[in-house]
């Protein structure tokens, strides 16, 4: 099966945002590390003709998305993702409302699923929004406050979707480095911003470039402020492809995948979207769909 022969529309936004000296990895190296060539030659585009959508049903019986989905995906230069399975009612993480919080990386299902989380908040591309109105793929967004604090209304179409906003940090620093009461205002600070803006109090946390995560210092500061366990991650996306923690390079149930919200300056000229469709082209090579990393949590009882 071709990966390579879909067309990609370049779009540079214009006056790119440049601010930023922290748009740099929260995980891994940050979009250097995938051997995939910068900038894939545009391919002539395949016919994307009415009436060719019936065909995914050929590989997922009983679940084909309707026509109108196949529409949308194609729009994308995309095949359609094979929906996932109803949200499990017996949630294999269940929150607790005091003491330790846990750590995950990864959920425990049997569900051909994996999760996809998107951090920090720096690039603001409206056709990102206009990508997930259309295909209404879930993720999970850990922002950090002073980089999105310049436009915290572009996500909100993206919350509107039933995506969830969960914390990062104010300024993303290294958590281990900072003594406790710095850490506590780093995530209570962000905890209380994203609270006023988004109308939720985020339920996770993950913290910058995975540091410090499995100390006692930083479990009691989350803790603190509220955010009821730390988020890591499996696999990180990088411009066409992920970078994986086990050598087989093979998403497994269950697996948290972390993204940025970045553009063409840190994926060496290619945008949010096509970097995007990119994880979803890798995500459904190998057989998963995407579900909500929130819909297999349960949150403590009130
Ligand atoms: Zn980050």
């Amino acid at each position: 099966m071709s990966r390579d022969g879909r067309s990609r529309t370049r779009t540079y936004a214009a006056g790119a945002l440049t601010l930023l000296a922290f748009t740099t990895a929260c995980g891994g190296n940050g979009g250097g590390g995938s051997a995939a060539p910068a900038a894939t030659t545009a391919a002539p585009a395949a016919p994307q003709s009415a009436g060719t959508a019936p065909a995914a049903a050929a590989t997922t019986p009983g679940t084909a998305p309707a026509e109108g989905d196949a529409a949308a995906w194609a729009k994308w230069n995309l095949k359609p993702l094979a929906p996932a399975p109803a949200p499990p009612a017996d949630k294999p993480i269940k929150l607790e409302r005091t003491g330790t919080v846990p750590v995950f990386s990864d959920v425990k299902t049997n569900d051909k699923v994996v999760f996809i989380t998107i951090d920090d908040g720096a690039e603001k591309d409206p056709k990102f929004v206009e990508m997930l109105t259309d295909l209404k793929v879930p993720i999970s967004m850990f922002l950090t406050k002073d980089i999105v604090k310049n436009d915290y209304g572009y996500f909100k179409p993206l919350q509107a979707l039933g995506n969830h906003i969960q914390n990062h940090t104010v300024t993303h620093p290294v958590m281990s480095k900072l003594p406790p009461e710095k850490q506590k205002a780093e995530i209570c600070d962000d905890q209380s911003a994203l609270t006023q803006q988004y109308g939720t109090a985020p339920l996770l946390f993950r913290p910058p470039f995975g540091d410090g995560a499995n100390t006692p210092t930083l479990n009691s500061s989350v803790q603190q402020c509220g955010p009821r366990a730390i988020v890591l991650w499996r696999e990180s996306m990088q411009i066409h492809d992920m970078q994986y923690q086990t050598g087989d390079k093979k998403l497994k149930s269950g697996d948290i995948i972390l993204a940025h919200f970045r553009g063409p300056k840190e994926l060496k000229g290619a945008t949010m979207t096509q970097m995007f469709g990119d994880l979803l082209a890798r995500i459904q090579e190998q057989g998963f769909s995407v579900a909500r990393l929130e819909d297999y949590i349960q949150a403590p009882a009130s």
